[in-house]
């Protein structure tokens, strides 16, 4: 059973001025622990579709299903990772990482056990009482995604979630965070206009065109065997020579 479906979906906004089309006939389905990133041009489309997953929006027509059931709003088993981390400087990173939890009122200690736990494997044990403001952004975009993870959701949606970093740590975070999704086993929908990071990243790509949105490509990264790449596989040479294949494939339908 996929865990996301998106039937037929198409999406409008209107303000009291006018109309935007913003996804027309949108089919897409992903599976349990799929890592799928959506590349397009800036405004065709990208963040209204993960909203619509968030149940933050509704389609205009056709349905959004996750794990199966139409959808009716946030769901709980579903987390958001922004572009902006949206730390609060008056919090320590502890305290940061354990806000999700108090808001939905979680067994805390439970919660903190396992802030304390990924903190520590991923780097950040010793910046545990350090305030945002003393971390590069790097690691506070890590922060970011473990105040996620704490909440244990199955799916997590990524909207351009590296976009304000420099180049550097743009490809470290990059490496860092499908290595902690794929240890975590979540299911992934990363939304970026940068093809390159979307190869060097997910299992899936879907290129959807300029607004309204529609899916123009729908391309898997599989290594032997048609298994997924691992993030560290995806440093050898050998892939750099299928990734530009990839590349040049998709960077037609992204020029649409
Ligand atoms: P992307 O993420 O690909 O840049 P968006 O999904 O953010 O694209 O936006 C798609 C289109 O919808 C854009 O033209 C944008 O201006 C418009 N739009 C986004 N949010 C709203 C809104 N709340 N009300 C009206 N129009 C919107």
């Amino acid at each position: 059973m996929a865990q996301i479906e998106l039937r037929r979906v198409s999406h409008r906004y209107f303000t009291w001025k006018e109309e935007t089309e913003t996804l027309r006939d949108v089919d897409v389905s992903v599976e349990a622990g799929e890592f799928v990133a959506v590349v397009g041009p800036s405004g065709c489309g990208k963040s209204t579709f993960l909203s619509l997953i968030a149940g933050l929006i509704r389609p205009t027509a056709g349905e959004v299903l996750l794990f199966g059931e139409p959808l009716r709003g946030p769901s709980r088993r579903v987390g958001y990772m922004l572009q902006h981390d949206h730390l609060f400087e008056w919090r320590d990173v502890l305290q940061n990482v354990l806000l999700g939890a108090e808001v939905r009122r979680l067994d805390l200690r439970r919660a903190r056990r396992r802030a304390l736990d990924l903190l520590e494997r991923y780097g950040l044990s010793n910046f545990v009482r350090h305030t945002p403001g003393q971390l590069s952004g790097g690691m506070r975009q890590r922060v970011a995604l473990i105040r996620t993870l704490v909440l244990e959701p199955d799916v997590l949606l990524l909207d351009e979630p590296f976009s304000a970093l420099d180049y550097q740590t743009r490809l470290f975070l990059g490496d860092e965070v499908s290595r902690i999704l794929r240890e975590q086993g979540k299911t992934v929908v990363l939304v970026t206009h940068d093809l390159s990071e979307a190869i060097s990243m997910a299992d899936r790509i879907l290129v959807m065109s300029r607004r309204p949105g529609t899916v123009t490509a729908d391309r898997r990264i599989v290594f032997s065997a048609g298994r997924p790449v691992p993030t560290e596989a995806r440093r050898q040479p050998e892939f750099q020579e299928y990734f530009n294949r990839i590349w040049e494939e998709l960077r037609e339908h992204v020029r649409v």
